[in-house]
C-alpha cells in the first residue's frame, strides 16, 4: 500500500494538471460561466451584473439547482448562443487538459422551447470545429428531461438517433429522478439502442439504489450518472462490478445540489463521507466528471483534489483518471490510442 500522495503537494498537483484527461459528465448548460451568462442577458435585453449569476448559482438542494438551471438556459435562445456557449466550453477543456469529453447537450429543453435542436447541434459542432485539431475529442450526449414524461423523451432519442453520424454517442435522461419509474422510459431506451446509441441514466443521485437498478435492469444504462446510492446496497454495487457498468461520479455537485446530505440521511448540507472510495473498492468502474463546474464553481482538477481528501491513494487516484478513458463510448482501437497516450504521458510526468 502506498501512502496518500497529496494534490495540494504543488509538483503533483502542477504534473497532474498536464496529464490528458477524458471527462464523461459535463453538461454544456452548466459550463456557462457568470460572465457568459452576462453576455448572452445583454442580447436579450436584460442588464445583469455577474453577481447576480453567481447568486442564482449557489445552490445547496435539488430543487434550487434545478430552478438555477431553468433560468440559465432560458438565455439559450438561438443557435450563436450555443455556439457561443461551445467556444467557452472548449476553452475551458483545454484549460485543464481535457483531450476527450462526452458532452451533454439539453435536447430536451431545447425541444421544450421549441428550438430546432440539430440547427443548434450543427452551430455547436461548428464552433468546437477548430479546437479539434488543437487535440480535443468531442462527442455528444442528448439529454432527455425526464420530468417531461416518456412522449418528450421520445422525440429527443429520435433526434439522437437522427445525428449519429454526426457525432452524437449517447441517449440519456436528467432532472427529477423522482418524478417518473424508469418503466415508463423502456421503450424509448429500447428505440435509441436499436439506433445504435449508447444508454444513459442520471439515477441513485437523489434517488435511491432502487433507481440505479432500474437504471441497469429496465433502461439498460451501460454507464449511470451519479449512482452514489448504490453504496447504501451492496447486491446493487456487486451488480454493478458484475456488469461493469460505470458510474460517472461528481462529488462537488453531489454537495451542491444536496444529493450527498440525502444518501447521508441528513437534511443539513454538512460534509457526510462520500461513497466514492467504497464504491471504487467494490470494483465499480468509476470516472470522475465536474457535471456542471460553472454552476458548481469546480474544475476537473479541483474534483480530483477531492479524492485526496477522500483518503484515496496516489495509484487509485491514477486508475480512476484512466477510468474516464475505459469508460468512453469510442471505439476500442480509438479507446486504446488515448488509453496510449494516457499512460506514456503520466510516466513521463513520473505519475505512474
Ligand atoms: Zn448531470
Amino acid at each position: 500500500m502506498s501512502s496518500p500522495l497529496s494534490l495540494s503537494n504543488d509538483s503533483w498537483a502542477a504534473r497532474f494538471q498536464a496529464l490528458p484527461k477524458a471527462e464523461l459528465h459535463v453538461h454544456l448548460e452548466g459550463t456557462l460561466e457568470p460572465a457568459t451568462v452576462v453576455a448572452l442577458a445583454k442580447i436579450y435585453g436584460d442588464a445583469l451584473p455577474e453577481s447576480a449569476v453567481t447568486a442564482r448559482y449557489a445552490t445547496r438542494d435539488f430543487s434550487a439547482f434545478i430552478e438555477a438551471y431553468k433560468w440559465v438556459t432560458s438565455y439559450l435562445r438561438a443557435p450563436r448562443d450555443y455556439a457561443l456557449a461551445a467556444r467557452r466550453l472548449c476553452e475551458q477543456m483545454l484549460a485543464q487538459n481535457v483531450v476527450y469529453a462526452e458532452v451533454t447537450l439539453s435536447a430536451g429543453v431545447m425541444l421544450l422551447r421549441k428550438q430546432d435542436v440539430e440547427a443548434n447541434f450543427c452551430a455547436i459542432r461548428e464552433a468546437a470545429e477548430p479546437w479539434e485539431s488543437r487535440g480535443l475529442r468531442l462527442r455528444w450526449i442528448f439529454d432527455a428531461v425526464r420530468q417531461f414524461g416518456p412522449a418528450a423523451a421520445r422525440e429527443v432519442a429520435r433526434c439522437a438517433v437522427g445525428l449519429r453520424g454526426a457525432g452524437v454517442v449517447a441517449f440519456g435522461m436528467g432532472g427529477d429522478e423522482l418524478s417518473r419509474p424508469a418503466t415508463e422510459f423502456r421503450e424509448v431506451y429500447d428505440y435509441a439502442a436499436a439506433g445504435g446509441l449508447h444508454r444513459l441514466v442520471h439515477a441513485g443521485e437523489i434517488g435511491g439504489p432502487d433507481s440505479v437498478l432500474d437504471a441497469a435492469n429496465i433502461l439498460g444504462a451501460g454507464r449511470i450518472g451519479h449512482g452514489i446510492a448504490a453504496a447504501a446496497d451492496p447486491k446493487v454495487m456487486a451488480l454493478l462490478a458484475e456488469r461493469s457498468i460505470g458510474l460517472e461520479i461528481c462529488p462537488t455537485s453531489n454537495l451542491r445540489t444536496g444529493a450527498l446530505a440525502r444518501y447521508a440521511g441528513r437534511a443539513d448540507a454538512g460534509m457526510p463521507d462520500h461513497p466514492l472510495p467504497k464504491l471504487f473498492r467494490a470494483g465499480i468502474p468509476i470516472s470522475l466528471s465536474t457535471d456542471d463546474p460553472a454552476m458548481f464553481d469546480t474544475t476537473l482538477t479541483r474534483e480530483f483534489s477531492t479524492l485526496d481528501e477522500m483518503g484515496l491513494h496516489k495509484p487509485e487516484i491514477m486508475s480512476i483518471a484512466e477510468g474516464a478513458f475505459r469508460g468512453a463510448f469510442l471505439p476500442e482501437g480509438d479507446k486504446s490510442t488515448l488509453l496510449r497516450a494516457f499512460r506514456a504521458k503520466a510516466e513521463s510526468l513520473g505519475l505512474l
